[in-house]
């Protein structure tokens, strides 16, 4: 998996092996109203542990991150494309 190289950030936050639940807040990225956590993805970052996708929480703005496989970058194209992203525009542009 190759990562486009304008969403590869320095490493943010901690490691988050609950990966939808946020590590300070307890808020929920998987059923609840701010949806999937793919959506809230800032970027990608090459961490100590390999590849992570970088989060920010929509409801107390920390960072954490947790491995990212192949669906996780396919996930946050989908997500592009579809316009869903908090973060960037359909077209990849950041705009946070
Ligand atoms: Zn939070």
């Amino acid at each position: 998996m190759e990562i486009d190289l304008k969403y590869m950030i320095p490493t943010k936050g901690k490691y988050n092996a609950g990966v939808y639940k946020c590590r300070e807040c307890d808020c929920d990225l998987l059923h609840g109203v701010h949806g999937n956590v793919h959506r809230h993805i800032i970027g990608f970052s090459n961490a100590y542990i390999g590849l992570v996708a970088v989060v920010e929480c929509p409801v107390c703005f920390c960072n954490w991150y947790f491995h990212a496989r192949n669906t996780a970058y396919e996930h946050f194209l989908e997500f592009m494309e579809e316009g869903h992203l908090k973060h960037f525009d359909k077209s990849g542009n950041n705009i946070s």
